[in-house]
């Protein structure tokens, strides 16, 4: 498939914290020309800037707690009636995360595919815990990198930190609530035949690999 011209996509992309869904969603958002809506990189904008709904969102988001379906619904149906989206499609990266968002969702926009990107819970508790972001342009690194790089972005040169809901709780508190809610929502779409699962140990490039030849087989192929 040529990389210019072609049908906005609209893809939903589920995984566990720390699966790499994050840094998969930004690749593919960049190769499809869709905007990359993440609901977490929304929020923390949000708090940052003190608007309501960063002061609403702030506390259960530190504490690892889903925000309200309602509150979801309003800040993605807002984001889901720009310009861009009616242009590009979109990446959802982060919603829906429970089945009535996941109704709400299907209600705005049909779904071309969603991804279960698979990583063992194992294997997300060790990347969480190393997991370092940069302060200034939302570059994701471990650990032993930003020792490496004296706790600068290789990027940007901004300051790497951990992530307030990175501890140890409320890592837990996220886990319990994928395992609750969303993963039966990942089942929903499954039964509604819209899931596809990718596999998501391995360098990063073979992931988009397997990610790219997953949704061309589906959505572009
Ligand atoms: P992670 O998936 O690593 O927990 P995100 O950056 O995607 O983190 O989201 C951070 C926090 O924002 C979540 O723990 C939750 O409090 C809130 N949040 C984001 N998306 C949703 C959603 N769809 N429904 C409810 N809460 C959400």
């Amino acid at each position: 498939m040529s990389e210019d011209a072609h049908r906005p996509i609209r893809l939903v992309m589920f995984g566990r914290q720390g699966a790499g869904k994050g840094t998969q969603s930004a690749t593919l958002a960049e190769r499809y020309a869709a905007p990359h809506i993440s609901t977490g990189d929304m929020l923390r904008e949000a708090v940052a800037a003190g608007t309501p709904v960063g002061i609403e969102a702030k506390s259960w988001m530190e504490s690892g707690r889903l925000l309200s379906d309602d509150l979801m619904l309003r800040v993605v149906d807002e984001r889901l009636a720009s310009a861009d989206v009616e242009k590009g499609g979109f990446i959802l990266d982060g919603f829906p995360r429970t089945i009535p968002q996941a109704e709400a969702l299907l209600e705005i926009a049909p779904v071309d595919l969603a991804i279960d990107l698979e990583v063992p819970e194992d294997v997300v508790l060790e990347r969480l815990s190393a997991r370092r972001v940069c302060s200034s342009c939302g570059n994701v690194t471990n650990a032993e990198l930003a020792e490496a790089s004296g706790g600068r972005c290789a990027l940007c040169g901004g300051e790497l930190e951990q992530r307030r809901d990175d501890t140890p709780e409320a890592i837990s508190e996220r886990l319990a609530a994928y395992n609750d809610q969303t993963v039966p929502t990942i089942r929903w779409f499954e039964q509604k035949g819209l899931l596809v699962t990718v596999d998501g140990l391995g360098p990063p490039a073979e992931v988009t690999a397997r990610l790219v030849a997953a949704i061309e087989a589906v959505v572009a192929g």
